[in-house]
C-alpha cells in the first residue's frame, strides 16, 4: 500500500467516508482514525499498528452534540469537566451507548471520548461527520508519534493516508478520567494536571499506582508502552548518567561532561520536558544511540504523566 501524504483535512476525511484509516495531528500526539461505527474500518487500526485487541480505542469528536451518539449517559462530574475541558487534552470514560461496536471499546461497557482542540484535527473530524476512532499513531509499544515524519517511520505502506501537521504542543497523550465511578478517577494521568481537574471537580481521584485489579479498568496501562529500540534509564541526577558516543541524554540538568555525550538535550522546564521526550527518543535511536539517560522529575503537576511514561519506557534504573 501506498501511503499518501496530504495537508488537507477535508482531503483526509474523504478516506475516513470511504472506511479507510487516516493518521492526523492532535495536540497531544498523531493519532490513527476510523469511523467509530465502521466495526471493519475500526478493524484495520488494530491491524496496522499491531495493537492487542483487548485496548480499547478513544473516540474523538468535533461536536459536543456527538457524546449522545456514543454514551448511554452522562454523569454530572462529566458534564461540569466537558464544560472546563472540551476542546482539549482531557479524554472521558462514559457508559457506553449501545451502538458503540464493540470493537472500539474492546468489548467493555464504557466507551472514552474526546473533542480535540488542534484546528486541523478539528477541520477534520468536522469533515468525517462521525466519531473517529483513534489510539496513538505509532506501532504498538513504541513511543507515541510527536511528528508527521515520525508515523511514516511507524506505519507507511501499512495505512492510505496521513494527515500532515507540525510538531504537536503537549507531546504526551490526554488525561483519562473514568467518569463512570463515584468520584471519579483518573486511569492514565496526561496533558492536564490531576489540580486542573480537582479546581473543577475536588473529588476526583488520583491515578492507581501498581495495583493489577485497578490497572485492568484501564486495559492501556498494563502493557509495556512509549519504548524506543534503545535502553532507557532513569536516573535522579544527572552525574548518574555514564558519558559515551552512543549515549543519549535527556532531563532538566546538564550532565557534567555534556560533550562525551551523542545528543543532550537540557529542558528548560516539565513541559518542555514532555514536548520534546518522545521526539528525543526516536532522533536518538535514528542517530543510533544504544542508551538514553532520562533524569526523573518531581512527581507532581504535568511530572505525574511525565514520570508515568518514563517509567514505562524503562529498562533500567540506576
Ligand atoms: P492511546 O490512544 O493509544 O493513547 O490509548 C488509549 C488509552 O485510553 C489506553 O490506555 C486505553 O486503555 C484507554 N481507554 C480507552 N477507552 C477506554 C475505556 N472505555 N475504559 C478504560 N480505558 C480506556
Ligand atoms: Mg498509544
Amino acid at each position: 500500500m501506498t501511503t499518501r501524504l496530504t495537508d488537507s483535512p477535508e482531503d483526509a476525511a474523504a478516506y475516513i467516508r470511504r472506511g479507510q484509516t487516516v493518521a492526523f495531528p492532535t495536540e497531544t500526539v498523531y493519532g490513527l482514525g476510523a469511523d467509530a461505527f465502521d466495526p471493519h474500518a475500526v478493524q484495520q487500526i488494530f491491524a496496522a499498528k499491531g495493537r492487542p485487541s483487548d485496548n480499547p480505542l478513544i473516540v474523538h469528536i468535533a461536536d459536543r452534540a456527538q457524546v449522545d451518539d456514543l454514551a448511554a449517559s452522562v454523569p454530572d462530574a462529566a458534564r461540569v469537566l466537558m464544560d472546563r475541558f472540551f476542546p482539549g487534552p482531557l479524554t472521558l470514560i462514559l457508559p457506553r451507548h449501545p451502538d458503540v461496536p464493540s470493537v472500539v471499546t474492546a468489548g467493555l461497557d464504557t466507551v472514552g471520548v474526546r473533542m480535540p482542540d488542534h484546528p486541523a484535527a478539528q477541520r477534520f473530524l468536522a469533515a468525517c461527520g462521525t466519531p473517529v476512532a483513534a489510539p496513538s499513531a505509532n506501532r504498538s509499544g513504541r513511543p507515541s508519534p510527536t511528528t508527521w515524519q515520525a508515523v511514516r517511520d511507524d506505519l507507511g505502506g501499512r495505512i492510505p493516508c496521513i494527515l500532515r501537521g507540525g510538531r504537536t504542543r503537549a507531546g504526551l497523550e490526554s488525561t483519562v478520567v473514568d467518569c463512570t465511578t463515584a468520584p471519579p478517577a483518573v486511569l492514565r494521568p496526561g496533558a492536564i494536571t490531576l489540580d486542573a481537574l480537582r479546581a473543577v471537580v475536588p473529588s476526583v481521584q488520583g491515578p492507581a499506582t501498581g495495583d493489577d485489579d485497578d490497572r485492568a479498568r484501564s486495559p492501556g496501562t498494563k502493557h509495556r508502552h512509549y519504548a524506543p529500540s534503545a535502553r532507557v534509564c532513569l536516573v535522579d541526577t544527572p552525574a548518574d548518567a555514564v558519558p559515551g558516543a552512543a549515549h543519549a541524554y535527556i532531563g532538566l540538568e546538564a550532565p557534567p561532561e555534556r560533550n562525551a555525550f551523542g545528543r543532550v538535550r537540557v529542558c528548560p522546564s516539565v513541559e518542555a520536558y514532555a514536548h520534546a521526550l518522545f521526539h528525543v527518543f526516536r532522533a536518538s535511536e535514528a542517530a543510533g544511540c544504544t542508551t538514553i539517560y532520562c533524569q526523573r522529575v518531581p512527581d507532581t503537576g504535568l511530572g505525574e504523566a511525565l514520570m508515568d511514561r518514563l517509567r514505562r519506557a524503562a529498562s533500567a534504573t540506576v
